[in-house]
């Protein structure tokens, strides 16, 4: 309620076309192009929401919700992961573990934004929501990494479990996958864990449509 006020008397200029109301008015909401598909990274299925394309309304809400403190974004993507929630049919037991920001990266943005997504997505399902993977080594920006190679480089024994599960079926809960891998060094962490199975759900798949992607 409080924020309901806060919107009314200071309302907040629309990230993608400036116009004064909510952080995304209803015209640009509608805009935003919702692609639920499967994208497989090695073998490990990623359910995805949207495509992240260049200059599209999602890249100007998602860098405002990364960089910019300004987590109230998140909301606009809420029906988004609802209705991924009801089309994809995951396993009822699957625990949601967030991929985990370094605490010093958290520390400076003030939240980790895939919490944010997985705790509201435990909330709605009823899946237990655990957030034990922990990012052991401060790596450089993976935006400014280059090649895949570096990457899986750059980020292979970055993470580890802090503790056990209780079975072995693992959602992994991120915002944006690009090459898969930050979310393939945290599946190995996992499983050195002892967790059997992990797949993942992302907001946004930012691998060019070159590939064709199943709705299942
Ligand atoms: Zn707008």
């Amino acid at each position: 309620m409080i924020h309901s006020l806060l919107q009314l008397l200071f309302p907040s200029p629309c990230v993608s076309c400036g116009y004064l109301g909510k952080p995304l008015c209803d015209r640009c909401f509608k805009g935003l192009e919702y692609k639920p598909h499967v994208r497989v990274i090695h073998d490990m299925k990623v359910y995805c929401s949207m495509f992240y394309e260049p200059d599209s309304i999602l890249e100007h809400l998602i860098h405002p919700f990364k960089y910019k403190h300004q987590a109230g974004i998140f909301r606009c993507f809420v029906p988004r992961m609802r209705d991924s929630l009801k089309l994809f049919s995951f396993p009822e037991d699957c625990i949601l573990v967030p991929v985990p920001l370094h605490t010093k990266r958290r520390h400076e943005r003030g939240y980790n934004q895939a919490e944010l997504l997985a705790k509201w997505i435990a909330k709605q399902s009823g899946a237990d929501y655990a957030p034990v993977l922990r990012r052991t080594r401060y790596t450089d920006s993976q935006a400014l990494s280059e090649s895949k190679a570096a990457r899986i480089e750059n980020l292979s024994g970055a993470f580890r479990m802090t503790q056990a599960l209780k079975h072995g079926q693992v959602l992994l809960v991120d915002d944006i996958v690009t090459t898969g891998s930050t979310l393939l060094a945290c599946a190995d962490a996992l499983r050195v864990g002892g967790v059997k199975n992990v797949s993942a759900l992302a907001l946004a798949n930012r691998e060019l449509q070159t590939k064709t992607y199943s709705r299942h």
